[in-house]
């Protein structure tokens, strides 16, 4: 059966790889982008989250992402985060990338985590460079707004997640391909692998050896290339594949 296949695959990996996506944060409880009741259905991403709106107007960046950054401060990991970091701590895995920017996976006790799209737990002044966590700018924002840097009294600050129309974090996106080169398993997770570019790192693996499973609610591009394909939910999945695992393997 699928559950235990996948968990044979995993008690042999040495050098797996997983991904990913917001399906592993929702269950956190941390609404997803695109999904139903998402917050792009109620504002039109490529203007709320895109950085040429964040530098014409950043306190009406900043209203948008209040909500969202009150959130994702108080979610916490849920089973799905704890079985990817046992993963890793046991060998079977060597880095869990992302797309996630809620920094749950390094809660959870992930060690080598490679985010994809950045990193909501930090702000970075776009004037001088100071650099605070965002649980420090989420206290002013009630009497701020926009926030201000407490360095230089500049209006700029900008999480130091993606936003549209900036490029991709290099280090991270070559990091994460180098290590689906090597992978020999590939564990999917949660993600629609619907944009660049995480929808490519399990191309990578495959094209390079890697026998691919995929654990999410819908039907991806790639199940079609996987070994195992499980529609479920990641934080009731992945503890039962564990559980399937042989002790120590
Ligand atoms: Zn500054």
């Amino acid at each position: 059966m699928t559950i235990q296949h996948a968990a044979d695959l995993l008690s042999s990996a040495r050098r797996g790889l997983a991904l990913t996506g917001a399906g592993v944060s929702a269950e956190s409880g941390i609404p997803t982008f695109r999904g139903e009741g998402g917050l792009w259905t109620r504002y039109d991403p490529v203007k709320v989250a895109s950085i040429n709106y964040f530098m014409s107007d950043p306190a009406a960046y900043w209203k948008v992402s209040k909500e969202r950054g009150g959130v994702a401060l108080a979610a916490k990991p849920n089973p799905a985060h704890q079985a990817l970091a046992r993963l890793e701590s046991e060998g079977h895995i060597s880095a869990v990338a992302t797309q996630n920017t809620d920094g749950l996976h390094q809660d959870s006790g992930s060690k080598r985590v490679i985010e994809l799209h950045g990193s909501g737990r930090m702000v970075e002044c776009l004037d001088c460079g100071h650099r605070e966590s965002r649980a420090q700018v989420q206290k002013r924002l009630d009497d701020e707004m926009p926030p201000r840097c407490p360095a230089c009294s500049g209006t700029f600050l900008k999480p130091t997640v993606i936003l549209f129309g900036e490029p991709m974090p290099q280090v991270a996106v070559r990091e994460a391909f180098d290590l689906a080169g090597q992978a020999d398993v590939m564990l999917v997770v949660g993600s629609s692998l619907v944009v660049f570019p995480a929808a490519e790192v399990p191309l990578i693996a495959v094209r390079s050896g890697a026998a691919m499973i995929v654990i999410n609610a819908e039907p991806t591009p790639v199940d079609r290339l996987a070994e195992v394909v499980i529609h479920g939910r990641a934080g009731e999945v992945l503890p039962e594949i564990l559980r399937a695992m042989p002790i120590s393997a």
